[in-house]
């Protein structure tokens, strides 16, 4: 009998507490077709299934920290979904009541997944970050309206702090400091920048060479062109959510970002229904743009290179877009083989 599993430290007093230490697992494709090794951070083994949990944790502890958040108080933020899971789920553990304000055009999975856990959602009609009704803005007019705390993901640097203090370290100590490059796509840009600078970290302290930061960009966002040459011009769109940018969060400010791969749909689609039928990782879009990147970048280094990426969350939270068969065609992308003649 084979009795091995992972080891998982002292128990967690609480669901906050079992936030992070996720797993780094070998992609055995993506390493084998690059002569690399390249490991995910399977971050939607988070509870509320994203690697967004960290993020409204380091959020809320700032706030509980600043005096701003009291017992009783009331959060309230614009999110893509999946910081509004994790920020709910929080609350309820905390004893807080949370306002969630999303784009009425993300998934159908994430709008009922927040129904499902009576989070207080408020849906919007999707506008750009210019316009007053963008749902960024709502969340902030709701906060100053009521007196509210204002998650505010997207320039609150709590959130790459966060992962400077946690994912950075988790993964630098998973690596034995042995990492060439690290990927990965950008929101609020807290998992990037907060990722690159605790390596950077680390590396000083270790007195070794900092990993390669390469942002892993979807068509449609304006950051691929701004690592390039400086400037925020968008080309393309995509249907991955949670990613793309069309602004320099203050999140993103002096990050140590040392490239930039642009990752068109239908290259992401085929990893990620590689990853399901090779590995058996079922993940979203954004963790197909990020493992195309490493593939990319492990290419480009050469054989023998070792390169971390994030798995953000599961591919449960897209199944009527990513592995919806009408869908995709109505796009023109790639459907996963066994969805074509099922
Ligand atoms: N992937 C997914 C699935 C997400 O929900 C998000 C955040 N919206 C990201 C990636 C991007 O992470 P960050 O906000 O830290 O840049």
């Amino acid at each position: 009998m084979n009795t091995s599993f992972s080891s998982h430290s002292l128990p967690a007093p609480n669901m906050p507490a079992a936030i992070g230490q996720t797993p780094l697992i070998l992609l055995r494709k993506a390493s084998k077709i690059t002569g690399c090794e390249i490991y995910g951070k399977a971050e939607f083994m988070n509870p509320g299934g994203s690697i967004k949990d960290r993020t409204a944790l380091a959020i809320v502890n700032d706030a509980e920290a600043r005096g701003v958040l009291k017992p009783g108080g009331t959060l309230v933020e614009g999110t893509a979904g999946n910081t509004g899971i994790g920020l709910t789920l929080i609350a309820k553990a905390r004893g807080y009541r949370c306002v969630i304000v999303m784009p009425e055009t993300q998934s159908r999975e994430k709008i009922s997944f927040l129904q499902t856990i009576g989070a207080d959602l408020r849906l919007v009609p999707a506008k750009p970050y210019k316009d007053s009704g963008n749902y960024v803005h709502v969340s902030r007019a709701l906060a100053e309206e009521n007196n509210w705390v204002w998650a505010n993901q997207f320039d609150n640097t709590a959130n790459r702090e966060g992962h400077r203090a946690t994912t950075a370290q988790e993964i630098w100590q998973q690596m034995q400091g042995k990492i060439d490059a690290f990927t990965c796509a950008c929101g609020t840009g807290g998992t990037l920048a907060g990722t690159a600078l605790g390596l950077h970290d680390a590396a000083q302290c270790d007195k070794n060479r900092p990993p390669r930061i390469v942002l892993a960009d979807p068509e449609g966002s304006a950051l691929y062109s701004w690592v390039k040459n400086h400037t925020l011009s968008v080309e393309g769109s995509s249907i991955t959510e949670g990613i793309g940018q069309s602004r320099i969060t203050k999140n993103l400010e002096n990050a140590p970002i040392d490239d930039a791969e642009r990752i068109p749909d239908p290259e992401a689609l085929a990893v990620i229904y590689d990853l399901l039928s090779e590995e058996g990782l079922f993940v979203g879009g954004s963790s197909g743009v990020n493992v195309a990147a490493a593939i990319r970048t492990a290419r480009a280094l050469g054989p023998g290179h070792r390169i971390v990426t994030i798995l953000a969350d599961s591919g449960a939270r897209y199944e009527s877009k990513l592995f919806n068969k009408k869908f995709l065609q109505s796009k023109n992308l790639p459907i996963a083989p066994w969805l074509i003649h099922p």
